[in-house]
Order: structure tokens, then sequence, then C-alpha cells
């Protein structure tokens, strides 16, 4: 197994209040989490200082999206900036929602992984194929448009996680099996290889992504060239806790 340190994920999307947080707060410190393995949690912007405030400092705290611009007149957008004041380390950019319900271009998603990176935030950044892509052979054309549009952005390699996240298993408890996920991640790594370096393609690490449940999770933690998960529903629940220590 390379030495890339695992990195699990909870993108908890649109979801939570005072009580359910409260909740996801005291699973996270009852742990135990395991020490090798790098957290992060991606709270509601309202909620993110908040959790930042109240979970273990082992625990980092992600965006699930910010604007590309430091501030200004850009009514309803958060900036890298306000993140990065508020104690975050990371940003979730390019996620299937973002592209697929509000309409993000790989074009948009470069220019905040630009700006995020410079502004100080790390980022993992997603990528992932429609089940229609899939069926028609373009996964690996899709997911090489996707890589590249990020890869032109990035000034820095060793602030940045990949997260292939397959559209069709996202939300829906269908993962993708241990060996697509393996398949399409060494495809990626041979990408970064072949465009970016030898070093960046053997450090940069790739989360896999879709219905990652505390049934699924070491199956696909033991693939090689799997780094970790990004967690959608289940980081809502204890759960996440036998996903964050998926690799022992
Ligand atoms: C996600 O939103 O990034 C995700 C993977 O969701 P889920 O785990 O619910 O499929």
């Amino acid at each position: 197994m390379a030495d890339r340190k695992f990195i699990v994920g909870g993108n908890w999307k649109m979801n939570g209040s005072r009580e359910s947080i409260d909740g996801i707060i005291q699973f996270l410190k009852q742990g135990p989490l395991n020490e090798s393995t790098e957290v992060v949690v991606g709270p509601p912007f309202v909620y993110l200082s908040y959790v930042k405030e109240n979970l273990p400092d082992k625990v980092s705290i992600a965006a699930q999206n910010c604007y590309y611009a430091s501030k200004g007149a850009f009514t309803g957008e958060i900036s890298a900036e306000m993140a990065v004041d508020i104690g975050c380390e990371w940003v979730i950019l390019g996620h299937s929602e973002r592209r697929n319900v509000f309409g993000e271009t790989d074009e948009i998603i470069g220019k905040k992984v630009a700006h995020a990176l410079t502004s100080g935030l790390k980022v993992i950044a997603c990528i992932g194929e429609l089940l229609s892509e899939r069926e028609e052979g373009r996964t690996f054309d899709v997911l090489s448009r996707q890589i590249k549009a990020i890869a032109d952005n990035i000034s820095d390699w060793s602030k940045v996680v990949i997260a292939y996240e397959p559209v069709w298993a996202i939300g829906t408890g269908k993962t993708a099996t241990p060996q697509q996920a393996q398949q399409v991640h060494l495809q990626l790594r041979n990408w970064l290889k072949e465009h970016i370096s030898d070093s960046v393609a053997a450090s940069c690490r790739i989360m896999y992504g879709g219905s990652v449940n505390a049934g699924n999770c070491k199956d696909l933690a033991v693939q090689p060239d799997v780094d970790g998960f990004l967690v959608g529903g289940a980081s809502l629940k204890p759960d996440f806790v036998q996903i964050v220590n998926a690799r022992m």
C-alpha cells in the first residue's frame, strides 16, 4: 500500500439542525477515530463556526462550496477567504450536485479551484460520470475532461485531493464495486502520471464516493488506489465512525 494518508470526508449537504448536529458532534467526539486517518466534515455554511467550535481539533472542517471572487456584489455567495476566516481548512468543489443541479461547468469549477487554493484552502475536487456516460463507454473520456479542467488550475498539488464519485452511485444505494472503483482510480493515477508527474501520481490521494456505508467500506478500503472516502448520507449517522476506521 502506498504511503498516502487515508482521508475520510463527510459531506452533510443541505442537512442538519442545531439538534441533529449536536448528535453528530457527540458520536465524532466519542469515536474512537483511527489516528492514522485524516477526518474532514462539511456542514452547511451557517453551521460551520458552530461545528468548528465544538469538534475536536483533529477533525477538520470543509465548506461545501465557495465562489471565485474574494468579496463584492455576489448575493448569496461565500468566498474562500470567508471560509478561511472562520477556520475552514478545506472546500469541496465540483460536487455532482453543484454540476448537475446548479449547472456548474468545468470552467467555473476550474476558477473556483484556482481561487480557493490561492486563498489558502485545501480542495476536495470531485469528478464523476453519469450512468448514461458509463453505459455509452465514455467514463474515462468524461473523467479526463473533468480532471484536466481542475488540473489546469492547480498551483499546489499537495493541497488537493481528488474524489471520484460516479453520479449513478451518489445517494442511490448503488455502490461501485471495489473492482470498478479500483479500475477507475488506477486510470486516474495513470492520467496524473502522464499529464502531471510521477511524484504527483504517487502522492495525490484519490477518494471514492457513492453510497459508501459501514457494510461496504472495508472492501473498498483495501483497494490499493482507494485512499479514502467522501461520504454523504452515512456521514450523518454513527456509521461514519466505522467508515473512518475502515482501513485499520
Ligand atoms: C456525496 O454526496 O458526495 C455522496 C457520496 O453521497 P452518498 O454517500 O449519500 O452517496
